[in-house]
């Protein structure tokens, strides 16, 4: 039997989400508080996690990240605010779903099911799950080398992927173009660090809703670049 856990401060909602998912043979626990829903989702096995988002104590961003940290368990992030929702998943916390509330409860049973379906597939299979990136709108997915741009699919050349990675990966230190030469390039005195410039301009177009004001990759003057977080 699949055990999920419910943190929601409503009861009333709460319940209603139990007495549903227990009619499709699911065991479910409830925790009223956010501290001590993350306390027991970090501590505990659960298939799934129903998550609201506006919580007393901790809320549901700060609980979803740090269960992230630790577990791949299927999340699915509830909010009676559609902006809330559009926010989150902007900051790619990791979470497999959002639901505005109300919702109607068998709607909330299906997804139910379908991220355990899912989530038993990759368990099973062995499959490791690809190895991802997330800051903000960015999604870097390192296995398939693919990027998402908000979820847009944006095409990047082979080093392109790579400094964009490096630095993603990196975030808030700041590279000399030198350095990420080196790092990129792999060439340790052959070569034109102008390369890196031209390599930042051509990412910047795919990234940057204005390249003339990066939100992502930061020029330090004199110095060299840096991923903004
Ligand atoms: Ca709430």
């Amino acid at each position: 039997m699949s055990r999920i856990l419910i943190i929601e401060d409503e009861l009333a909602i709460a319940e209603l989400e139990k007495d549903y998912l227990e009619l499709s043979q699911f065991e479910v626990i409830i925790e009223t508080r956010g501290d001590a829903g993350l306390k027991l989702a970090m501590e505990e096995k659960f298939d799934l996690i129903i998550l609201d988002l506006m919580l007393p104590n901790i809320d549901g961003f700060e609980i979803c990240r740090q269960i992230r940290e630790e577990k791949n368990t299927p999340i699915i992030m509830v909010s009676a605010k559609k902006d809330d929702i559009d926010k989150i998943r902007g900051l790619g916390l990791g979470a497999d779903d959002y639901m505005t509330k109300p919702f109607s409860p068998s709607e909330l049973v299906a997804r139910v099911k379908a991220h355990l379906a899912r989530y038993e597939r990759l368990i099973g299979s062995g499959i490791k799950e690809n190895d991802i990136v997330e800051i903000r709108g960015i999604k870097i997915d390192k296995t398939a080398r693919r990027v998402y741009i908000n979820g847009e699919e944006k095409t990047f050349t082979t080093k392109e992927f790579d400094l964009l990675t490096f630095l993603a990966q990196n975030p808030n230190h700041v590279f000399s173009k030198e350095e990420l030469f080196k790092e990129i390039w792999d060439m340790e005195s052959i070569g034109d660090i102008a390369t890196v410039t031209v390599h930042i301009k051509k990412i910047r177009e795919k990234i940057e809703a204005n390249t003339s004001k990066p939100q992502y990759i930061e020029t330090i003057w004199g110095v060299g670049y840096r991923f903004k977080v």
